[in-house]
């Protein structure tokens, strides 16, 4: 199974592979090699038609998969989606404009540019727990680089597959070819040669995916996931803190590739802080958070029985608040548990609304934890002391690190979104987009008279004297 559980698969038998094999052929066949800025600009806008125009159906497919918030689902989907797109409308033309470069004088006379050609073909495959953004900000940018695009949304979000799936063929189908389904069908696909393949999930799967790109020599970007921790010193205002972590670790009920994963810290600051997180989530979610409306469910019973199978081991003394469940709603409460460093829920990606908390003796002893571990996608860390922040940035290495915020980098179009070594290759968001899916090409451009090269074509006499 998958890291966070194996989600329920159709029988293969079920699988429509000839319409796998016609769906990439449609998608291959619409491809024009030299698609200018206003055919994609009008994919981009028709793009964002999808998202304005659908809004209800979007946001009500969110809350059948995950429970979630409508404002939750605007926020991180679908404002999240546009807000992209439209800062690619605006500077797509800049990106596309080939861009001269400096030619070494003993080249001259010569220009020399560097061009950004579409790659052709590339197949996005997404997850289940941002089902809508995840599809949508690649497709944003492989659209913007003038690619066609076969898109395949996770069956464990199967309300907002089905949605999307309609969509995209209605403002979209003349570039876009959406394949529904799970391992039978993306098995299919991943057989067909595409011109990069950008995956988004786990990292097991990530093998599978890059295995098999490998056979055509495909390029990819793996967008993964892992154990993304925090620091907190004394030094910060733990109140704030409190509330920025319980705000990134129980949006979309922990189910977020850069929430939280859990909190190293002191045993004295942990102390200080655990009050402070309780408070925080009372703040965020009321004295009961199953009643709140503004807290999502587990996507499915699965991913449930998963983090309840863990939690059972989390003895109960320490347990600072939440653990409860309720399989008949897919609910677990924001949950925060006293953790040794190789406590129940430090084996893998928390993925859920638990977060543990770790004491270790100090920041130095933190870096080496996290350095001992695979590269995180996220890590944060909160603190007022310039020297702790140069601690973590000099001496660590990560997807992003953002200092006393969880989450913001994401939002931030010119910031690269990635991660490094177990936590993904490649990156994207704003130009990063444009860029993963565009082939950069050299050109160079010199004149036949003089011929200045002679000075270099063999006979080399002479030709060493000067080198
Ligand atoms: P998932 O189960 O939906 O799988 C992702 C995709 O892989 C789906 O489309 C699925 O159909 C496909 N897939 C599953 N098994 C396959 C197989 N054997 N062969 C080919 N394709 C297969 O989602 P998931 O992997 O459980 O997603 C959660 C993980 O993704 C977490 O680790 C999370 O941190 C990570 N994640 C990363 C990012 C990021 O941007 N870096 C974003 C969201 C989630």
């Amino acid at each position: 199974p998958a890291a966070d559980g194996a989600p329920d698969l159709p029988a293969p038998d079920a699988a429509d592979l000839p319409a796998v094999d016609a769906a990439v052929e449609r998608a291959r066949a619409a491809f024009v090699p030299d698609l200018g800025l206003e055919a994609r600009l009008d994919r981009l806008r028709r793009l964002e038609d999808l998202v304005r125009e659908n809004r209800a159906e979007l946001e009500a497919a969110l809350r059948a998969d995950l429970g979630k918030p409508p404002a939750e689902a605007w926020l991180t989907e679908l404002g999240f989606t546009l807000e992209e797109v439209a800062g690619i409308r605006k500077e797509l033309a800049a990106w596309m404009a080939p861009a001269r470069v400096r030619v070494p004088l003993s080249l001259a006379p010569a220009r020399a540019r560097v061009e950004h050609q579409p790659l052709g073909t590339v197949l996005v495959i997404a997850p289940w727990n941002y089902p809508v953004q995840l599809v949508l900000s690649p497709l944003a940018g492989a659209l913007a680089a003038g690619n066609t695009v076969v898109v395949k949304p996770s069956e464990v979000s199967a309300t907002v597959s089905r949605v999307l799936a309609g969509l995209l063929e209605r403002y979209l189908g003349d570039c876009v070819s959406v394949v529904e389904g799970g391992v039978p069908e993306t098995t299919r696909l991943l057989e067909h040669r595409f011109d990069h393949v950008f995956y988004t999930g786990n990292g097991k799967v990530a093998r599978v995916v890059a295995a098999a790109a490998a056979r055509h020599l495909t390029p990819v970007t793996l967008e993964l996931g892992g154990k993304s921790p925090v620091w907190v010193d004394g030094s910060a205002d733990l109140s704030t803190a409190a509330r920025r972590i319980v705000w990134g670790k129980f949006l979309n009920a922990g189910q977020t590739c850069v929430a939280p994963d859990h909190v190293l810290g002191t045993p004295e600051t942990l102390a200080a802080l655990e009050p402070e997180l309780v408070r925080a989530v009372e703040e965020l979610y009321g004295a009961d958070p199953r009643r709140s409306d503004s807290y999502g469910r587990i996507v499915t019973g699965r991913h449930l029985a998963r983090l309840t199978r863990v939690l059972e081991q989390v003895r109960p003394e320490d347990v600072v608040c939440g653990g409860s469940a309720d399989p008949a709603d897919r609910y677990l409460a924001p949950t925060v548990v006293r953790s040794a460093p190789d406590g129940p829920f430090m084996a893998e990606e928390v993925f859920g609304p638990v977060l543990p908390l770790v004491p270790v003796a100090s920041a130095e002893a933190a870096v080496e934890m996290i350095t001992a571990a695979d590269k995180p996608l996220a890590l944060y860390v909160f603190t007022e002391e310039e020297s702790v922040k140069d601690l973590f940035r000099r001496r660590t290495s990560s997807g992003g690190l953002s200092f006393n915020a969880p989450l913001l980098h994401l939002s931030v179009p010119e910031l690269p979104f990635g991660g490094v070594g177990e936590s993904g290759t490649g990156a994207y968001h704003g130009k990063h987009s444009f860029v993963v899916f565009s082939h950069v090409r050299a050109v160079m451009d010199k004149p036949l008279a003089p011929d200045t090269l002679r000075m270099v074509y063999p006979p080399y006499t002479g030709l060493r004297a000067r080198l």
